[in-house]
């Protein structure tokens, strides 16, 4: 068996010189009135505030700009609904790499036209009749395309760790941070920059509880899969870990922590009332974590990754006027 090579806290820093100027270094935020409420100094990384409205952009862009010549020039293949697929069609077209990307019948239209207005070539296929990973394989074999995973590549974790890194940069004396977790790639990277960064630092993985594989999987020592998980958390319908975020995980973090959709939900609006964020459902899995622990971090000072701010406007609305 081969014997995978790691992204290590060298290749976030490689990474961050090859964003740098394309990335946004995002702001960090406080509240007075969150502070309060969790009786700690919460600290917020606004990523969603990143181009593309999601961390996705540092890794998408971070493995596109690593590209050989030959796969520069035939281009990149990924599949993904969400924040991936925007993120990948973005960074290809800033670097002039043509960009596939397959997308479920039934994405969102705005998620469709946003990745079409980024540049990338759109190929939709039949969620429940049809293999996305199969046809991105046949597509890639097909037109020497190079495939680009959501989370389970080492370049694209090594980019998402740049948040991380940025973030014990700008804070210092962090005693917890609080990540959102799907496939791992956040979780994983800022693992490598908190390990070098802020070694004392306790670190939580944050997923939605009806996809708790993610717990699962860290507490067991081994991939747990899962069905797609039902949760408003669509950046986190993830069916479980993977080869190269699950060891880094399982080394490198605390605890991985769970929470339902309605504390998503409160947070959505906290988010909106406090700060004036708009923050989607599964950004908010942090905040949401941190109030469950909030015995715990009584008189720390915590940061929370805010991992996006895509969502729907009439499903916004519909969330803080109604709810769930
Ligand atoms: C993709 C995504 C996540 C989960 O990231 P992973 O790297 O898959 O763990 C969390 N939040 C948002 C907004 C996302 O787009």
């Amino acid at each position: 068996m081969a014997v995978l090579e790691l992204p290590t806290y060298e290749s976030v820093i490689s990474a961050s010189e090859r964003i740098k100027g394309y990335a946004h270094r995002t702001p960090l935020m406080r509240s007075h009135a969150l502070d309060k409420a969790l009786g700690a100094e919460v600290l917020f990384k606004c990523e969603n505030l990143q181009r593309t409205g999601s961390f996705k952009f540092r890794g998408a862009f971070n493995a596109l700009s690593n590209l050989d010549e030959q796969h520069r020039r035939a281009g990149v293949v990924t599949y993904s609904s969400g924040n991936h697929a925007q993120a990948i069609a973005l960074s290809a077209s800033l670097l002039k790499i043509p960009a596939t990307i397959i997308m479920p019948h039934d994405a969102p239209a705005s998620k469709v036209a946003a990745t079409k207005n980024y540049g990338g070539n759109v190929v939709i296929y039949n969620r429940y009749k049809e293999d996305r990973e199969l046809i991105a394989r046949g597509l890639a074999e097909d037109h020497g395309l190079k495939l680009i995973p959501p989370y389970d590549n080492p370049e694209v974790i090594a980019g998402q760790g740049t948040a991380a890194k940025e973030f014990f940069e700008d804070a210092d004396q962090i005693d917890y941070l609080f990540v959102s977790l799907g496939g791992g790639g956040l979780l994983a990277g800022s693992a490598l920059s908190a390990r070098a960064l802020a070694p004392e630092c306790k670190l939580y993985g944050v997923e939605p509880e009806a996809g708790n594989d993610g717990q699962r999987s860290f507490r067991s020592g081994a991939i747990v899969y899962i069905d797609t998980p039902r949760t408003i958390a669509d950046g986190a319908q993830t069916q479980h870990l993977g080869e190269y975020t699950f060891p880094i995980i399982h080394s490198y973090v605390d605890d991985i922590l769970t929470v339902k959709d309605e504390q998503l939900v409160d947070c959505m609006r906290l988010f909106a009332s406090r700060m004036k964020l708009v923050v989607e459902p599964t950004g908010c899995l942090g905040l949401a974590a941190s109030y469950d622990m909030r015995t715990l971090v009584q008189g720390k000072r915590i940061g929370v990754i805010i991992s996006g701010g895509n969502i729907d406007l009439d499903r916004y609305g519909t969330l803080l006027v109604q709810g769930l």
